[in-house]
């Protein structure tokens, strides 16, 4: 599966929490993330994880693209509730386009935990059906 991980600052020690914690899980699937997000998980992890631009640079953007292109089939994307961000608008399009396109996304680690549990167990082989 392709999967696209997105933290806001605040968040980033999550992800990188998060994303030790499932390597195991997370290494048998593609990943993508903005900028700076992959390349802390990659520096954490030694993941192989494809970076787009940074969040705030396009990024979100271009993973707003992957998705109408029928190309990710999971996104966490964990924001930050508490900060304004600049690029607000960008942030909405991509969780719009998620909503589009039925790509399960989870915005927060609780959603997080499921979902990847959700995708060891199989549930996701219906993304390979709308492939
Ligand atoms: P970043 O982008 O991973 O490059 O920080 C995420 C964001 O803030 O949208």
């Amino acid at each position: 599966m392709n999967i696209a991980l997105i933290a806001h600052d605040k968040k980033k020690p999550e992800m990188v929490n998060f994303t030790v914690a499932y390597t195991t899980i997370l290494k048998q699937h593609k990943l993508y993330a903005t900028g700076t997000t992959g390349k802390q998980i990659t520096e954490a992890t030694g993941l192989e994880v494809f970076r787009f631009q940074s969040g705030p640079l396009g990024g979100d953007q271009q993973i707003g693209a992957k998705i109408a292109n029928n190309e990710m089939d999971l996104v966490i994307f964990l924001r930050d509730p508490l900060t304004a961000q600049p690029h607000e608008p960008d942030i909405i399009a991509l969780m719009r386009l998620c909503d589009v396109y039925q790509i399960p996304i989870a915005t927060n680690i609780g959603g997080a935990e499921i979902l990847i549990r959700a995708l060891e167990d199989g549930y996701f082989q219906w993304r390979e059906v709308v492939k």
